[in-house]
């Protein structure tokens, strides 16, 4: 392993950084599980790319047999694309008809800027002040988490409201949040710049996925839709089923954005990423900007992006999630009782988590708490993650597939951490 990470960091510099204090060197996965160079089993708990399972037998057969036939970029006439398309946009019904495949959310998010430029005429863009949306020069802008400090002053552009915080902020019908982005827009209508989108994650999933009432963001649509703007929903995180309610988190808030990006999970790690919105809006576009992607929704991307919704849809991986994440609150809930440490405890079907705090009273967050339980899950053969603005919250969020079963180990290992870490109340 140090071998490894020796030749890595001469090789590729410091950017590409890794998971814990002692980086796992993983070499196969299977459904959950991966194993190490050692023969070590790990439980995956964090990992939203192999969305129906590692190494998912259907969706590597779609790669291999396409691959074998013919993977060429989009400019030829090709059934895979056309037939992905079309059953991808059946899942959101309504007047999100036509499509754009990349090959990364952050080309999509990137992409979704654009358009709602060029249907507003406007370049103001609001965030929230603690999320992530991508890479590129002008999306990286809207991220707090790493704020660049070049960034061909695009920074002008982007204004950010505070993320909701269930636990430390009062709004349980998101009045707040609407009355905060009609702030910000003010702000960019009286700079001259002009508000021309919001863009949010539905659940606010690297904002530590507040508990939210259905219904949450409509205040925030309607400011939005009165000023002229455009709502753009990533569902990079949130989507394909994950919520376990709905298929898209949108679904679930009750608004109708005007364009929803999606990544991650879709091609269940062959990349491939997009976005969804209406005919006029992609017409406009056109008419604005010359796009062309080599790689994106090429006949193998489309082959496997197709092969992980079948497997949502015949597996009914939708329900289970709404299944395991409602007996993984149940859990955690139990865990909370005995342990003080936990703070809180949060789930949106296949995504859950517990907040640490150092004192329930004050709620001041047990920061360094989280990273410890972190490396000491890794150390047991648990994998999972802290997020949030004070680092203090565990994402959980494994593949679809997770069971029962996986489930009682992840919450036995848990346990067995906090009797360690922390003193029982
Ligand atoms: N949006 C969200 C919500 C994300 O979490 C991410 C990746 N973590 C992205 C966009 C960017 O996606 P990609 O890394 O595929 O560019």
């Amino acid at each position: 392993e140090t071998e490894l990470m020796e030749k890595r960091r001469a090789l590729l510099g410091p950017n590409v950084s890794t998971f814990y204090q002692r980086p796992v060197h993983i070499v196969k996965g299977e459904d959950v599980w991966l194993w190490d160079a050692d023969g070590r089993r790990y439980l995956d708990c964090y990992n939203n790319v192999p969305h129906v399972g590692h190494c998912n037998p259907r969706v590597v057969e779609a790669i291999c047999s396409q691959s074998g036939q013919l993977n060429v970029h989009s400019r030829y006439l090709h059934e895979n694309l056309v037939n992905y398309i079309e059953k991808l946009t059946s899942t959101y019904g309504g007047e999100l008809s036509n499509a754009l495949l990349t090959c990364t959310g952050s080309e999509a998010n990137d992409i979704a800027l654009r358009m709602a430029e060029a249907m507003t005429g406007k370049r103001g863009v609001i965030a929230t002040d603690a999320t992530y949306h991508g890479n590129t020069s002008l999306v990286s802008q809207l991220s707090t988490g790493n704020a660049p400090t070049y960034g061909y002053g695009l920074d002008q552009y982007v204004r950010h409201v505070e993320a909701p915080d269930s636990l430390r902020i009062e709004d349980p019908q998101g009045l707040r949040f609407a009355a905060k982005v009609q702030e910000q827009i003010d702000e960019h209508e009286r700079s001259g710049i002009g508000f021309a989108a919001l863009i949010v994650c539905p659940l606010f999933l690297n904002e530590g996925f507040p508990d939210q009432a259905p219904g949450w963001l409509r205040p925030t649509e309607q400011v939005v839709r009165k000023a002229g703007g455009f709502l753009i929903c990533d569902e990079v995180q949130s989507g394909f089923a994950r919520s376990g309610s709905h298929f898209w988190a949108h679904q679930k808030q009750g608004v109708a954005p005007d364009v929803v990006t999606m990544g991650k999970p879709m091609g269940n790690g062959y990349p491939v990423a997009g976005l969804v919105t209406r005919p006029e809006v992609m017409e406009r576009f056109r008419n604005s900007y010359r796009y062309f992607n080599t790689f994106g929704g090429n006949p193998v991307a489309c082959a496997a992006a197709m092969a992980v919704l079948e497997e949502i849809e015949q597996r009914q991986l939708q329900a289970n999630a709404a299944k395991i994440g409602a007996l993984a609150a149940k859990a955690l809930n139990k865990l909370s009782i005995k342990y003080g440490v936990i703070g809180d405890v949060r789930q949106s079907g296949m995504v859950f988590g517990v907040e640490f705090l150092k004192d329930k009273a004050t709620q001041e967050p047990a920061s360094g708490f989280a990273d410890q339980v972190v490396e000491a899950m890794r150390e047991r053969g648990v994998l999972l993650s802290k997020l949030g603005r004070h680092k203090n919250t565990l994402k959980i969020r494994p593949p679809m597939t997770f069971s029962e079963e996986h489930l009682g180990l992840l919450v036995q290992t848990l346990d067995e951490v906090l009797a360690e870490l922390a003193p029982q109340s």
